[in-house]
């Protein structure tokens, strides 16, 4: 797959990526534009910089929808401009974020990618000095956006951004459409909440928007998202039923080794 741009509607883009199957998004004002995730390090936050600027001139401000290094290491690629995220994301970049960097260098060079490894290595972290606990309006003149966070899920601090003029919703890693067609083994980290993750699902889904940009893969519709949440809402049944992890995979419509990777969390 060629790194390519999605046009989602008037100024609204998803930006697809061969590496991690990522998608990060970009939303068009008068004024400014919104750039949804950076990439995982400098170099590719730099590609990421050029691309949007072959779309628009625009001053930029950020939103970052998580701390995992592949939506958030590219910031600094974008020079001195608001990012916001929760604070959750701020707090977990200062403390896990260099162990987060060591951590994935030594990944990639284990998988043979020594490219990437020194890119992540040298890649200097941004913190996000701008923070929105539970849902903030921005204004790119002429449209505006909203950043919202549904409660700890896939991280403890997921921030969706939606785009009402537009119907898109940009959901980060809260919605998953792995090449599975749904959650991977690397959906659930070490700081993934499995029982908030179905009420964030669900109020994801009540606002019923007809485009959500999942953080990998193809964008999906809201009917996704609900067969998502109901998913996980089966899980977290099973795992609190008190059934064994033996049985609960047994049981479980996810695929064994999926279901194993989020009864490790
Ligand atoms: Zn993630």
């Amino acid at each position: 797959m060629a790194d390519r741009w999605l046009e989602l509607g008037d100024g609204v883009y998803a930006r697809r990526y061969a590496e991690l199957d990522l998608t990060v998004g970009l939303v068009v004002g008068r004024e400014k534009c919104l750039v949804v995730d950076t990439r995982g390090d400098t170099v590719q936050g730099t590609e990421l910089a050029a691309a949007v600027r072959g779309i628009t001139p625009l001053p930029w401000t950020i939103a970052i929808t998580h701390a995992h290094f592949d939506h958030s290491f590219g910031t600094g690629a974008f020079g001195r401009c608001e990012v916001w995220a929760h604070p959750g994301c701020r707090e977990d970049l200062v403390i896990d974020g260099e162990n987060a960097r060591t951590t994935r260098a030594q990944w990639y060079r284990d998988r043979g990618e020594p490219g990437i490894a020194d890119a992540i290595a040298a890649t200097e972290l941004v913190l996000p000095a701008h923070l929105v606990d539970d849902e903030r309006e921005l204004s790119l003149g002429g449209r505006t956006v909203v950043l919202a966070h549904h409660g700890p899920a896939h991280s403890g601090h997921d921030l969706t951004v939606r785009v009402p003029d537009a119907g898109v919703l940009f959901a980060g890693d809260l919605v998953e459409h792995g090449p599975g067609g749904t959650f991977t083994t690397d959906s659930f980290g070490t700081d993934t909440v499995l029982d908030g993750w179905p009420p964030a699902l669900a109020a994801i889904a009540a606002l019923d928007y007809p485009i959500v940009v999942p953080g990998h893969g193809e964008p999906v519709g809201t009917g996704f998202v609900v067969r998502q949440q109901r998913l996980l809402a089966d899980l977290v049944a099973l795992v609190e039923s008190g059934a064994s992890d033996d049985e609960i995979v047994a049981r479980s419509a996810l695929p064994p080794e999926v279901t194993r990777a989020a009864l490790a969390r």
